[in-house]
């Protein structure tokens, strides 16, 4: 039977006005164990805020958006605002130029992947404005992290050869403005929102179903962009399924039956969170140091093993190679050794 993490049909939404936190996508949710702040980080406002192992959102919200595109995992939605709509009506309109007036509600909703995954579909060169920034009040570290995110997605683009989105700046009016203008036009249009029978964000399976369309296949170390992440486990994992539950993305999953354990991986679900490492006990699975962009497609086995009965406990184990003696035995063995010989320097 496949395992791929957790489910569940609760959905625990934390919202104010236009905005929504969906607490099981969140990475700081009472499952897991990260410790990610990004969204109260940037936040101008301080409206994001954690209690009782919980993100809430609070009425000084202005649904500025700059919270958006640095959630890892899409945790955060802004109700009039759908990210795959605009770069579906963006490139179908012909357009080149983006900016927050009327057009996105900040710059703030794009990050590496939803940057890349523009470029890659749009066939003209996009420009994005961001005169605007220095005129909003909200702009403190959301122009910083979209700088970053677009320097990241421009070296990606360079890679691979394809345009890079360049900057803009232009005057335009006082940002509140902006806002309300945002609001209204929103209004009462039709809210379509994508979705998938998985935990996998949306920005990353698209931007997968971009690359692997690539006719070029350059020979790319995609961990060198941190788009993606890589993972290996070693022989001492379990099978206890541990990462499997708690990864947030789905990346992991496993296949169990009365004879064997198989775990496996796909990248390109992979936000690089970190929670599989923290969480498994056995320190058995860690971070690969290359992920090629051939292989971003790929279901890579990492741990296979037979379950097979223990000589010493007659307790059933998995074995990757057939030794007869479970791991808590041979621990026993190597302890009760240790015992003696500390007894015998007595
Ligand atoms: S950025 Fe996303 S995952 Fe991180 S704490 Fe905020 S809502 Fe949770
Ligand atoms: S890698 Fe670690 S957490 Fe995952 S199944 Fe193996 S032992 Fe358990
Ligand atoms: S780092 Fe681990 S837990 Fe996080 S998305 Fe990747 S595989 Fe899942």
């Amino acid at each position: 039977m496949q395992n791929r993490g957790k489910k569940s049909t609760l959905n625990f939404v934390s919202s104010s006005k236009d905005m929504s936190l969906n607490r099981l996508k969140c990475l700081r949710g009472e499952y897991f164990t990260n410790s990610c702040s990004l969204c109260v980080d940037i936040c101008p406002l301080e409206a994001i805020y954690f209690r009782q192992k919980k993100m809430h959102i609070n009425d000084s919200c202005q649904s500025c958006g700059g919270c958006i595109g640095i959630c890892p995992t899409e945790a955060i939605t802004i109700e009039s605002f759908n990210i795959d709509n605009f770069c579906h009506n963006f490139i179908s309109d012909g357009k080149n130029i983006i900016s927050c007036e009327g057009q996105i509600p900040c710059i703030g909703v794009f990050d590496r992947y939803n940057l890349v995954l523009l470029s890659l579909r749009n066939k003209n060169e996009i420009s994005i404005s961001i005169k605007e920034c220095n005129e909003c009040e909200y702009s403190k570290n959301i122009l910083e992290f979209f700088l970053e995110e677009l320097k990241i997605a421009n070296s990606f683009l360079s890679a691979i050869n394809r345009t890079q989105i360049s900057l803009l700046e232009r005057e335009i009016k006082a940002r509140r403005e902006i806002f309300n203008r945002f609001v209204n036009i929103l209004k009462g249009e039709k809210k379509e929102q994508i979705s998938t029978n998985s935990n996998t964000p949306n920005k990353l399976l698209n931007l997968k179903n971009e690359l692997i369309k690539l006719e070029e296949n350059p020979k790319l170390n995609l961990l060198d962009y941190s788009l993606f992440g890589d993972k290996k486990v070693s022989s001492s994992c379990t099978g206890c399924d541990e990462c499997v539950l708690f990864c947030p993305t789905n990346a992991l999953f496993s296949n169990r039956d009365s004879s064997k354990y198989e775990l496996f991986f796909e990248s390109f679900r992979c936000i690089e969170c970190g929670i599989c490492e923290d969480i498994c006990k056995r320190g058995a699975i860690e971070k690969n140091s290359t992920l090629y962009l051939e292989d971003l497609e790929k279901k890579k086995m990492l741990f296979g093993a037979e379950f097979i009965v223990c000589s010493e406990c007659k307790c059933g184990f998995l074995s990757k190679d057939k030794k007869g003696v479970c791991s808590l035995c041979q621990e026993a063995k190597i302890a009760t050794k240790d015992m003696f010989k500390l007894a015998s320097e007595l």
